[in-house]
């Protein structure tokens, strides 16, 4: 059976409701259905592989393995160049705090960890892989990777989005990531451009 079958069901290997969302509605013109992992299994997998990529194939051939379907998994962060690249894999854990506060922990510490890093040397990008594994041996998989370039602000900016948004400045606007709406950073974002990708990957393959 192609991929672009109609009702072809997808397991989306996260537990994030908003990516489910979002996801969901950009592949559902493929035929693809997306269902949450969470229907399957509770525990999320370790990410113990030290490369974005590394950690979207554990993702996703976790997935995969817990409900015999494909899976789309995404792995993504910040990569700061005046930090040697961190947070980058460590994105979602850099303050070390977990729950509600997580994203103003990580927020405080990059700021921190920018007040004396002069203008010109606070470029930035973040990075996103998605994975689709047809199944959970799939020694092929499709592998799709976009980075968005900015810069960190010295004041966080803007209310939308989540995770480092208020304080990416997107290149070439005066613009935070935080400013935009859903609809405007999916047209330009890292996740947005890999998405793109991986639609051209599977209309190939099907
Ligand atoms: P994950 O891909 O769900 O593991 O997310 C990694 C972490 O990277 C998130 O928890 C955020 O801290 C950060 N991140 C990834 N993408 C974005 C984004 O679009 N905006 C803000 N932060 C992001």
């Amino acid at each position: 059976m192609g991929l672009l079958a109609v009702n072809k069901k997808v397991v989306l290997a996260s537990g994030n409701a908003g990516k489910l969302a979002e996801f969901g509605q950009t592949l559902a013109p493929l035929g693809i259905e997306l269902i949450a992992q969470s229907q399957f299994v509770s525990e999320e997998v370790e990410e113990t592989g030290l490369s974005f990529v590394e950690n979207a194939i554990l993702k996703a051939r976790h997935a995969c393995a817990a409900s015999g379907l494909p899976a789309l998994a995404d792995d993504s962060g910040l990569e700061v160049d005046a930090l040697q690249g961190q947070p980058g894999i460590y994105s979602s854990r850099y303050a070390g705090v977990n729950g509600t506060d997580k994203d103003a922990a990580n927020n405080a510490k990059l700021l921190a960890d920018m007040l004396t890093v002069p203008e010109p040397q606070r470029s930035a990008r973040f990075q996103c892989v998605l994975v689709y594994m047809r199944h959970a041996q799939d020694p092929v998989p499709l592998i799709c990777q976009a980075a968005w370039q900015g810069s960190i602000v010295k004041q966080a900016r803007g209310l939308h989005g989540f995770g480092y948004d208020p304080l990416f400045a997107v290149a070439g606007t005066d613009l935070c990531a935080a400013q935009l709406s859903k609809t405007e950073k999916m047209a330009i974002s890292h996740r947005g451009q890999a998405l793109q990708q991986l639609i051209l990957a599977l209309r190939e393959r099907a």
